[in-house]
């Protein structure tokens, strides 16, 4: 109903229909020659422009405007000269990332002097471009500019040239896109982009190592404090179906892989996508795919399925023009010209046919034609027919529908039973498999491969870790998991990924089954994925920056399944504590212990400080530290739960407030997108307090602090008076953190208290019921700090 009504709205609603260039690919085709008319000079008085309170100015100089499309539009210029850049930053939580990003603890505002610019644009109006006069050739390469798009293609992954040629076909888009040189910062990109939920973005330009300064949401969808609104979905289209038949019968090129001995296969694909419609005039729509995915076509896909009109579409090979890159890397863009403009509501199906090599998996959202800002809280149906060998078998999500032999091996169709997030497959040769049914738990599925050095009991030796993991979250958490089947898979990679009833472990696990391993990494890494089927599918994450209640939870939830069911597991919890505490606190302390991440222990300290917070998700990256977001959303994330279980035990004098806080956040939101703040309401309920401080301190902000601290006793009465003296350095004015203090008494009497430091010195004086032997201030890591 609700669409029919929405459909019936759109088709009421007129949009001006912008004039159709003759081709996209002959417009991308011109745009991607960079060529630019000489230079001229800035017209007297200076020239600029203002696009959602960024303001441009070109003083003295000159400009060289770049050839026109089809329609005679100019989409670009060069500038070379005196210019200025400015910008209010009304988000406070944004201008600390900035300030920490610049190195500039006074910065209020963006204001900096440019003495170089590449502007493109596809709303020439805005800027005024016609008053920089009449475009005239003759037109030449410009290398500087050429050079610079390149470089966004092959260390951004973004084609700014589609982005411009799609959007002189779709209804009011307005893109623009400026890199300025300046003295202090090299080259900063700023982007408005009206068709991504935050629109704003101004980055750091540095060849493979970019990092995002700042992301806003264009004025009008701020909220009082400047903080973006905008859901995070994508602005053009709404998945709703896509149907997969791909063929894995051919051999791929790569070399054998993994702990299975996996041989590569090729897969060709076939894949009618199913949209709706969310802009109103869109003549081409931006598609995200695998990177290593080469597109061969794209067409309508008729409403009774049959083939319509062969679609134009850009996809530009990044390795065709350097050979140190892998040979089939694409941009991940996939644009596509539609015959027809759609309008909003209206439901489109796309056909596509492309080729890629697989190891003996399919991903997570990265093996179909997704919309290009879609996230994973835009559910979505999933068939997929796998054509494959004989000696093989696979295994996708939901339900296995049908499985015919065919000359040239098995089709194996699987459909989900209700939309999905993000869809999966694996396939594995000489296949083992296995099936367990417990009371009360979904049937779990142990699959692989028998090659290499994979075995039928690898395979089901990690069976009873899986089935004590559900069994363990469905009871903490007082939710059944979400699907009636969990397969768990084995691929040929170093990570892991959870599909909502299809988790896929990395084959290099099954060494820990025989190896000489320490105890607990393999449980926490297989628990970790299992307990994203609670955070991540029962609960995803509203936006990038809300990523940490999957990753965090679901690290964290790993951590308390070691610490409640192995032996000596209190023992691996603290391990791990002191770990994450190690590696947030550039500690070598347990840098090589078996739970910290190669590659992300951050012993630079410029690096650390640099890097973004919990709740910049993946913007918390660095130059220095490419890896911060794992180290926030994972380890810091886990810690910052930590922290607050350990104030409500506290406080409460019983766990049990915690885990309830968890069960409602889970019961209120099961379905649902949540954010941090979600989750902070949740708390609020049952912890009555304005928890905003806890929330800005750790998730907002990137501060750890440091303490120090001295203890006595004295005689008090009956009892005696302990002396606490603590110091708190390395943190700003204002923040206050609770701190447990325990105080034991000898012959295994100890007892513990809370005290809220809130201020660089502080003294507190506690009365004891007797004279304690020992007094530990944060003990056990229960807060994540340096201590001196
Ligand atoms: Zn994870």
């Amino acid at each position: 109903m609700a669409i029919v009504a929405a459909l019936t709205l759109a088709i009421a609603t007129a949009f001006t229909a912008p004039p159709l260039a003759a081709s996209l690919v002959g417009d991308y085709q011109t745009l991607l020659a960079s060529r630019y008319a000489p230079p001229v000079a800035v017209p007297e008085g200076g020239f600029g422009w203002e696009i959602a309170g960024a303001r441009f100015t070109l003083g003295r100089g000159t400009v060289a405007l770049m050839e026109p499309t089809s329609l005679g539009e100019v989409t670009g210029f060069h500038f070379e000269g005196a210019g200025r850049f400015e910008a209010e930053v009304a988000d406070a939580v944004e201008l600390r990332q900035l300030r920490r990003f610049a190195e500039d603890e006074e910065m209020q505002a963006v204001r900096l002097e440019i003495s170089e610019m590449l502007v493109r644009t596809a709303d020439p109006a805005t800027l005024g471009l016609d008053r920089l006069g009449e475009p005239a050739g003759p037109y030449s390469v410009h290398a500087g500019a050429r050079e610079q798009h390149a470089d966004w293609r092959k260390y951004g992954l973004v084609d700014v040239d589609a982005r411009i040629a799609a959007a002189a076909r779709i209804a009011g888009d307005r893109y623009v896109r400026v890199a300025m040189k300046t003295e202090e910062h090299g080259w900063l990109v700023f982007t408005y982009d009206e068709l991504r939920p935050e629109e704003i973005e101004l980055t750091r330009f540095a060849k493979g190592s970019n990092e995002s300064w700042l992301a806003l949401d264009r004025p009008d969808e701020r909220d009082d404090r400047g903080r973006p609104t905008s859901p995070w979905s994508d602005e053009l289209l709404e998945p709703i179906g896509f149907e997969v038949a791909v063929d894995v019968t051919r051999p791929g090129k790569g070399r054998t892989r993994g702990v299975g001995a996996v041989n590569p296969v090729q897969g060709a694909f076939e894949t009618v996508g199913r949209y709706r419609c969310e802009h109103n005039g869109a003549g081409a729509v931006l598609l995200a795919l695998s990177p290593f995915a080469q597109v061969e076509r794209v067409w309508r896909v008729g409403g009774d399925g049959a083939q319509g009109s062969e679609l134009e579409f850009v996809r530009y090979h990044v390795s065709g023009d350097d050979s140190s890159l892998p040979n089939d890397l694409y941009d991940d863009d996939l644009t596509v010209a539609l015959d027809v403009p759609c309008l909003t509501g209206e439901e489109i199906a796309l056909g596509f046919t492309y080729e890629m090599e697989l190891d003996n998996y399919a991903s997570l959202l990265s093996w179909y034609p997704t919309p290009r800002d879609m996230g994973f809280e835009e559910p979505h149906t999933m068939q997929v027919a796998i054509t494959h060998r004989k000696d093989y078998q696979a295994k996708g999500m939901g339900e296995l529908v049908s499985s015919v032999e065919t000359d040239g091996g098995v089709v194996s169709t699987w459909r989900t039973k209700a939309p999905v997030d993000a869809a999966a497959f694996t396939i594995a040769r000489l296949p083992h498999e296995k099936s367990y049914e417990y009371e009360g738990l979904p049937t779990v599925v142990m699959f692989g491969t028998r090659s290499g050095s994979m075995s039928a009991e690898k395979i089901e030796g990690f069976s009873a870790d899986i089935i004590n993991a559900i069994n363990y979250f469905q009871q903490l958490f007082g939710s059944p998991i979400a699907s009636d089947t969990v397969q768990v898979t084995f691929i040929a990679s170093g990570h892991g990924q959870a599909g909502e009833g299809l988790i896929q472990v990395s084959d290099s696990i099954a060494q820990a089954i025989t190896g000489r391993a320490v105890a607990g990494v393999r449980e926490a890494f297989l628990a970790h994925e299992v307990a994203h089927e609670w955070w991540g599918h029962q609960l995803s994450w509203a936006s990038y920056r809300d990523q940490w209640l999957s990753e965090g939870f679901a690290e964290y939830s790993a951590m308390l399944f070691v610490a409640a069911s192995l032996e000596g597991g209190d023992r691996i919890f603290r391990d791990i504590l002191e770990s994450y505490t190690d590696e947030l606190t550039g500690s070598l302390g347990s840098a090589f212990g078996a739970f910290s991440r190669p590659g992300v222990a951050l012993i630079n300290k410029r690096a650390r400080e640099r890097m973004g917070p919990i709740g910049h998700g993946f913007r918390a990256r660095t130059a220095e530290a490419p890896t911060a977001y794992s180290s926030m959303a994972y380890n810091k994330g886990a810690m910052v739960l930590h922290m607050l279980r350990v104030v409500l035990r506290t406080i409460s004098k019983s766990d049990e407030l915690f885990f309830t806080v968890l069960r409602d956040f889970v019961a209120t939101h099961r379905g649902q997108a949540v954010s941090t703040e979600d989750f902070q309401a949740v708390l609020s309920e049952h912890a009555p307090s304005d928890w905003s401080w806890f929330f800005d301190q750790w998730v907002y902000g990137t501060e750890i602090p440091t303490f120090s601290y001295d203890w006595r006793t004295e005689k008090l009465g009956g009892g005696w008076k302990l002396v606490l003296d603590v110091e708190m350095r390395d943190v700003p004015d204002g923040w206050r953190v609770p701190v447990p203090v325990r105080a034991d008494f000898g012959g295994g009497e100890s007892g513990e208290l809370l005290v809220m430091v809130d201020s660089p010195r502080k003294t507190f004086e506690l009365g004891l019921p007797a004279r304690p032997k020992e007094v530990v201030f944060n003990p056990d890591f229960a807060v994540l700090a340096k201590m001196k």
